[in-house]
């Protein structure tokens, strides 16, 4: 256990996360700004600016939930291009689904229900795959990566957008800290819901680290693998090219 709070093992995980974005889906963006201060609108331009994504490309925004980065993709690639905005929680998706619609993005975005680990698309479709705050809700990590990487065309990349692991003590400890008592409170308040996040502030800190995780992206088989710390290793970037 962690700070006096029960661990749930993987047999169960996949209901709680259905549970928990089910329970948070119509105010997840709200929650978003509140939870990040803003600022995971910066980790998102900074994924959108390391993406190298053109017009007429083909992108996986999977995960995407309610489509933050799915819609910027769109505005990108354009008519000829063509955007999928995938994920696993019909709850989340379709929140994701009014909000582009009502934005004018149509004609170039596709809605589906997958589960990463098993992508329902043929081999080789991607120039891009994107994955942002995902990653760690997924119950095997290595069958999607394994499957991120079949979905992309040889040269594809693959962004992993993360919690991690920060760099530094002190932010690790302040960081710890409020994870575990304010963003229970926030969520209370805002959702009536605080044991979705602290479910969100535990699978943060389950997640594996910088190096952990770049190793399982060669391990899948991604090369020129790499990663960014953003505000100190809180969260990262992770990027690898299918060979
Ligand atoms: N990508 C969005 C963003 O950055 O704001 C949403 C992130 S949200 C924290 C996590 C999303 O992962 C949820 O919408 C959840 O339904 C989805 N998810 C969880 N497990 C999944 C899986 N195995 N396959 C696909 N999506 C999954």
């Amino acid at each position: 256990t962690h700070f006096g709070y029960k661990t749930v093992d993987s047999e169960d995980k996949e209901k709680l996360v259905a549970n928990v974005f089910h329970s948070v889906a119509g105010r997840y963006d709200l929650m978003n700004d509140l939870m990040s201060m803003g600022i995971h609108r910066l980790w998102k331009r900074f994924t959108l600016e390391l993406s190298a994504i053109r017009k007429g490309q083909k992108v996986l925004d999977i995960a995407g939930g309610t489509g933050d980065l799915a819609m910027k993709f769109a505005e990108i690639v354009g008519p000829e291009g063509k955007v999928v905005l995938a994920d696993i929680n019909d709850s989340m998706l379709k929140v994701g689904r009014d909000k582009l619609t009502d934005q004018g993005i149509i004609g170039n975005i596709d809605y589906v229900q997958a589960n990463a680990e098993c992508l329902p698309f043929a081999d080789n479709t991607f120039d891009l795959v994107t994955i942002s705050f995902g990653l760690r809700n997924v119950t095997d990590k290595d069958a999607a990566i394994r499957s991120m990487l079949r979905v992309l065309r040889p040269g594809g990349r693959l962004l992993i957008l993360e919690f991690s692991k920060p760099r530094h003590d002190v932010i690790s400890k302040v960081y710890d800290a409020y994870s575990f008592s304010a963003l229970p409170m926030m969520g209370k308040l805002v959702t009536d819901d605080a044991e979705s996040y602290r479910y969100l502030a535990e699978s943060i800190r389950m997640h594996p680290d910088q190096d952990t995780l770049e190793g399982m992206m060669k391990d899948a088989g991604f090369v020129k693998t790499g990663y960014h710390n953003l505000t100190d290793g809180v969260v990262a970037l992770h990027k690898g090219i299918k060979p």
